[in-house]
């Protein structure tokens, strides 16, 4: 474990961050990360890392997403654990988009179990409202806003220039359809970590800064 001689360590919890798609997760995430003195670590960035290395899962994984899709999740989850493994981290941690199912919760409770899952409550609604109003750069893939509207003067992005449009998957109707498969997956799971005492539900809506409170006292509580 790493020593850190500027301050103590604040904390070995390991939080899963749970929440849909536009729920602000990530967000929190790194607001936590940066509070407890913990690792963010989101699933999309690990199995980034993992085909950048070229590790066998990396390898095997890629070729999924070459293809444009996620994997099998046997998969996805072998090499979730294996890098948290590696990489020590297993003492604590902010786990952002990985579990996603109710098997790699269980997988991830027999390896390295997490001690709170926080879930950010966003109704549907509000969550297609926030991603159909969002904009990506076609030149950078930045994702801007909402904020800035399409149409009024021609959007561009701060960074590259580039035109800003919506992107496909960002419609409302592509949304509502990411929302159905969110529910039908990660419902079994919440319960799941229900049973288990370890969940946190905290109100999404409001601004980042009070969500982030509210994630915070929520570690507080038994
Ligand atoms: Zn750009």
């Amino acid at each position: 474990m790493k020593i850190n001689n500027s301050a103590m360590k604040k904390s070995d919890h390991r939080i899963v961050l749970l929440g849909k798609p536009g729920s602000g997760k990530g967000t929190q995430a790194a607001l936590l990360a940066k509070a407890l003195d913990l690792p963010h670590l989101s699933s999309g960035e690990i199995l980034r890392t993992e085909i950048r290395d070229g590790t066998r899962f990396g390898r095997a994984v890629e070729e999924y997403v070459l293809k444009g899709e996620i994997g099998p999740e046997e998969l996805i989850t072998t090499a979730i654990l294996g890098y948290l493994e590696r990489s020590g981290f297993g003492g604590g941690y902010i786990l952002d988009g990985f579990p996603r199912t109710i098997f790699q919760a269980k997988a991830l409770a027999g390896a390295f179990s997490p001690d709170r899952a926080i879930l950010l409550s966003v109704p549907d609604r509000i969550i297609i409202d926030r991603i159909s109003r969002r904009l990506t750069c076609t030149g950078c893939g930045a994702v801007i806003g909402p904020g800035k509207e399409p149409g009024s003067a021609e959007p561009c992005c701060e960074a590259c220039g580039g035109t800003l449009a919506r992107r496909p998957d960002d419609h409302p109707d592509a949304v509502a359809k990411r929302l159905d498969i969110f529910n039908d997956q990660v419902g079994p799971f919440i319960e799941f970590y229900r049973d288990n005492g370890l969940l946190s539900e905290i109100d999404g809506t409001g601004p980042a800064s009070e969500i982030h409170s509210e994630a915070l006292r929520s570690l507080e509580r038994d």
